[in-house]
């Protein structure tokens, strides 16, 4: 069951946050710890968690109205990865891009403001990409206020400096195990919006949408325990899944 949580290396507190989120045994921080220290990915690429934030700047009271770009890479491939954050619910998007155009970076957002329609504004760095006169035709007919940071103060756009810490130590590991990156980084996503983040303490997921989303891993999960809870019975023995028993009651059906 560690092994499942550890899914996408989350590293140890947002496992542990993803762990307690869905079920509870004795000692569950401890084995997070122990599955993150022996994880061979991890201990390629160790960098420590980035501290929290000292001060936040005044948040949006709603989701999806606030919303900051920003672009990482180069990736192993020499693609780039466009990165979208809602600053109420944390909610993340990503778009894996060959080159960095106007015209590419508005077909992706398009395609994200189908889905969760134009924020009121967008934050982003000075990248010469957002200068043109097309994105800002863009951002106008959308009624978008666009939010360029100030140099003076580079930490204005931290929330995606953060995110990008984060997707750039997934991006090493992936590398350094000689894996599909892009399969990884789909994988960390999904696993990023589902996680209680460190801030709010809710999944990025519930805030934007008010619900749980449903996800494989968790699904994989439930049937874990549902399997080793029968064996158990059977046996006439507590359910025990991997270090610590479990009582499947506990975790919340996917
Ligand atoms: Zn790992």
């Amino acid at each position: 069951m560690c092994q499942l949580a550890h899914e996408g290396h989350p590293g140890q507190s947002m496992m542990k946050r993803r762990l307690r989120d869905r079920c509870w045994w004795p000692g569950i921080d401890q084995d997070a710890v122990k599955v993150c220290e022996n994880c061979e990915g991890c201990r390629l690429v160790q960098i420590p968690d980035p501290p929290e934030p000292m001060s936040r700047r005044q948040l949006p009271d709603k989701p999806w109205v606030d919303i900051a770009i920003d672009f990482l890479g180069p990736m192993p491939t020499g693609e780039y990865v466009l990165v979208v954050i809602d600053y109420y619910s944390r909610f993340m998007e990503l778009e894996i891009m060959t080159k960095i155009t106007a015209f590419e970076t508005i077909k992706r957002l398009n395609r994200i403001f189908r889905t969760w329609g134009p924020p009121r504004t967008i934050t982003l760095d000075n990248a010469k990409q957002f200068v043109s006169t097309e994105f800002e035709e863009f951002c106008k007919n959308n009624g978008v206020h666009l939010n360029h940071t100030s140099p003076y103060w580079p930490q204005a756009n931290g929330e995606v400096e953060r995110q990008n810490r984060s997707l750039l130590k997934r991006m090493r590991i992936s590398h350094a195990l000689y894996d599909d990156w892009k399969a990884e980084l789909h994988q960390y996503l999904q696993l990023y919006n589902n996680t209680p983040h460190s801030v709010t303490g809710v999944s990025p997921n519930e805030l934007l949408q008010n619900r749980k989303v449903r996800t494989t891993t968790w699904k994989r999960y439930h049937l874990a325990l549902t399997w080793s809870a029968r064996r158990s019975e059977k046996s006439g023995k507590m359910p025990n899944v991997e270090r610590g028993p479990v009582k499947s009651s506990l975790v919340t059906p996917c």
